[in-house]
């Protein structure tokens, strides 16, 4: 049997793309194959972390993206459910904001000038494996073999499915959002929460803003895009200020249930990556950093088995301990936050807290921003200075 490529990658977002630039750097065969052609769209918050920016520098792909119009934000503004909020500055490196049109686009392009072969259009609807290789199918007409694979098509991946490696839903929150022109400063970073739904929102430099909602499942059933963002906005009395008079730029994109993970993410010859293998409700916006992060860690893993000639899963392990090192508290911490960020009982008094305390606040979004160790803030003296200690300034 021929084989096509070293390693074969389905799904070119930012967790595909990053492992086939990485990979191809190091002179692995690589195919990277999209069901889009680019540039394609993705629901989005736009908005890479402090996190996912460094991991773009160190693929070298930052200065084309701050180029051609990425633009940098240092601080983040939260809103709390009575209008309580903070803005606070990341205490290492700066954010992200950028369309994902054009990101992805960006990303793609260099993972093909770096020597992956870049096949658009095809979509793979059927995976197997045999003892010494793996093969993708587009209609079962078109089919391509390599030696290992590497699923990064997403959520709900349908290889991982295809492959045994089922994706468990969580019944997490939908999301609607569209681009607007607003007027106000930006650019900056705001998430407004609400009980039981929240929205950031990512104010480009110039006066367009993305608005992206994340509501309970029920919303989006009862109502229509525009009903369900409308009412959602009426219950974040600061959106809706910032949003009233504003114009809707584009049609709203819907997406759903978000937050879940695979049953496993390795198998023999097959590794998963980004959202395919585990997706977060985009609340602190750690996406794009999981996604690029998980590519490369990805990548490393899949180069190390390839020159050691075993691509068994036991030879992939290092993935697995790699993700739990570098993602587990990170996780840990989103979850905690998610439970806390939505309760108007609970949530304008820790943001008021933080408000009068911004050292606690820039550690927080240092942690949510991946650019500082989650340990700063799951530490006893942490929650009792956020939970106790007097405050210097109030809220
Ligand atoms: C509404 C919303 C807002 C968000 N906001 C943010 C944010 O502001 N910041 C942040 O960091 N994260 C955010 N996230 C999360 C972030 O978008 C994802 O975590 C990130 O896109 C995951 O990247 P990925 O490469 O794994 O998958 P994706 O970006 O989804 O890319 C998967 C690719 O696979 C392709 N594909 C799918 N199926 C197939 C198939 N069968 N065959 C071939 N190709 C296929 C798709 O066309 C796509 O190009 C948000 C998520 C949502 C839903």
């Amino acid at each position: 049997m021929s084989i096509d490529a070293d390693v074969l990658i389905v799904g070119a977002g930012p967790a595909g793309s990053a492992a086939a630039i990485l990979l191809a750097r190091r002179g692995v065969r690589v195919i990277l194959v999209d069901r889009a052609k680019f540039p394609r769209d993705k629901p989005c918050g736009d908005y890479c972390d402090p996190g996912a920016v460094r991991v773009l520098e160190e693929l070298r792909c930052l200065p084309d993206i701050l180029a051609a119009g990425g633009v940098a934000i240092s601080v983040m503004r939260v809103v709390a459910q009575d209008g309580t909020e903070f803005t606070a500055p990341f205490p290492n490196g700066s954010g992200v904001l950028w369309p994902r049109i054009q990101l992805d686009a960006v990303l793609i392009e260099r993972a093909a000038r770096a020597g992956a072969t870049i096949v658009e259009g095809f979509r793979v609807d059927h995976a197997a494996r045999t003892d010494d290789s793996v093969e993708i199918y587009s209609d079962r007409s078109r089919s391509m073999t390599g030696r290992l694979l590497i699923v990064a098509d997403g959520m709900r991946s349908m290889t991982a499915r295809r492959l045994g490696l089922y994706s468990e839903l969580s019944g997490g929150r939908f999301t609607v959002g569209a681009y607007f022109s607003v007027s106000g400063a930006g650019p900056a970073g705001e998430l407004h929460l609400g009980r039981g739904l929240y929205g950031g929102v990512a104010r480009f430099a110039s006066d367009v803003a993305n608005v992206c909602l994340a509501l309970p499942r029920d919303r989006l059933k009862r109502h229509t895009p525009d009903q369900a963002f409308a009412r959602a906005v009426a219950e974040l009395p600061r959106l809706a200020d910032e949003l009233a008079g504003a114009r809707r730029l584009s049609a709203f994109r819907c997406s759903g249930p978000v937050g879940f993970r695979a049953s496993r993410v390795t198998a023999d010859r097959v590794l998963l990556a980004g959202d395919a293998a585990m997706q977060i409700d985009p609340m602190t916006g750690q996406g794009i950093f999981f996604a690029l992060r998980s590519g490369t860690l990805a990548a490393e893993t899949a180069a190390a088995a390839l020159s050691s000639g075993d691509l068994s899963s036991n030879a992939l392990v290092p993935y697995l301990r790699r993700r739990a090192e570098e993602f587990g508290r990170k996780l840990t911490v989103a979850k905690l936050l998610q439970h806390l960020s939505l309760r108007p009982h609970l949530t304008p008094r820790l943001v008021g807290r933080l408000r009068a305390q911004p050292n606690l606040a820039t550690q927080l979004l240092g942690v949510t921003g991946d650019a500082l160790d989650p340990g700063r803030i799951l530490m006893p003296q942490y929650v009792w200075r956020l939970l106790f200690s007097p405050s210097t300034q109030r809220a």
